[in-house]
């Protein structure tokens, strides 16, 4: 028993089907599980369908989440073998739920359940809290790249949630994924500088593509494939903002030294989900049977040689070793 009891929680489609709640077929598995406490959101960005206190609509992203009993859910996922290596709890911007979220993250913790939670950018001494509790990893939905998409597409104010940011990664390191939204306007010069930022920082990035469910468009996928490279690259410390070369805020080429580029990218993995470890969020970005934004698992040799050619970056002196 615990004070949960009698709470509900959504979970994505696919955390349903793998638990046996749903009785569907899914082509890729997710492999940490999502739940979903949302108690009217207070935010406003203008993607997301759950803004604005909308918590009856039963989408995030383009994603189903159904509800059920915590209870339930909870003796799912801690039965034996467990389904899920992590859980990943995804929540609404509600200050005067906080409380409830404290008590309902302490409870997966002494469960055994490893757990991420995100939060909204101005949740940072929460955010430290939750990783005083046993909380494994904290996903922070900056979104926006730069002070323009942010204030447009959050509606919040850069100038105060960048620099305290960047001071609870500076606490909490690699223990912070920074979510961001490629596709709401940032130049890709501008995302790769925020992304290096982070990097510089101490944290780690999770990358989406632009889900447009309340209208617009998904990004570009070529340039949405060089932002992956650039990503992995630079988060695995193989290049430097130094051998980049941007044109008209176009990334245009990757210097990449003495070893060849192809092998620094680890036969695709510069393509799969970034974030916590286990998280591969299948199909968050694109719908089942069109081309993957994030691959939510291993890619074939084809896969990987495609992926590679929609970057366009192979085209130019990429691949070339330097000087
Ligand atoms: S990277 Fe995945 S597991 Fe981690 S906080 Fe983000 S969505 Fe959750």
């Amino acid at each position: 028993m615990n004070q949960f009891s009698d709470e509900k929680i959504r979970i994505s489609y696919g955390t349903g089907i793998v638990l046996g709640l749903i009785k569907a077929r899914q082509d890729v598995a997710p492999t940490t599980a999502y739940l979903l406490w949302d108690k009217g959101c207070i935010g406003s960005c203008s993607f997301c369908p759950r803004a604005n206190g909308n918590q009856r609509e039963e989408r995030l992203s383009r994603i189903i989440w159904p509800e059920y009993s915590f209870k339930q859910i909870l003796e799912l996922l801690t039965s034996q073998p467990k389904p899920f290596e992590r859980v990943c709890l995804q929540t609404g911007f509600n200050p005067d739920k906080t409380g409830q979220l404290k008590v309902l993250a302490q409870t997966l913790v002494k469960n055994g359940l490893t757990t991420s939670v995100t939060l909204s950018p101005s949740q940072t001494d929460l955010a430290l809290e939750l990783l005083d509790y046993g909380i494994d990893h904290i996903g922070i939905g900056l979104d926006g790249a730069s002070e323009n998409t942010y204030s447009l597409h959050k509606r919040k104010n850069w100038h105060e949630d960048w620099p305290k940011l960047l001071q609870l990664i500076s606490k909490a390191k690699e223990k912070i994924e920074v979510h961001l939204i490629y596709g709401l306007g940032d130049s890709e010069e501008a995302f790769c500088k925020t992304i290096s930022a982070i990097i510089d920082a101490g944290g780690r990035i999770s990358l989406f593509a632009l889900t447009p469910v309340n209208g617009g468009n998904p990004p570009d996928l070529s340039e949405y494939r060089r932002i992956q490279i650039f990503r992995y690259l630079y988060e695995n410390s193989r290049i430097n903002l130094d051998q980049c070369n941007f044109d008209g805020e176009k990334l245009v080429a990757i210097k990449t030294g003495k070893q060849p580029a192809i092998e620094m990218l680890d036969s695709g993995a510069c393509f799969r989900t970034s974030g916590c470890g286990n998280c591969n969020r299948p199909y968050y970005n694109e719908k089942p049977g069109q081309k993957f934004f994030n691959f939510p698992r291993s890619l074939t040799a084809e896969e990987f040689s495609l992926a590679l050619d929609e970057s366009g970056l192979f085209n130019s002196d990429f691949i070339g070793q330097q000087d």
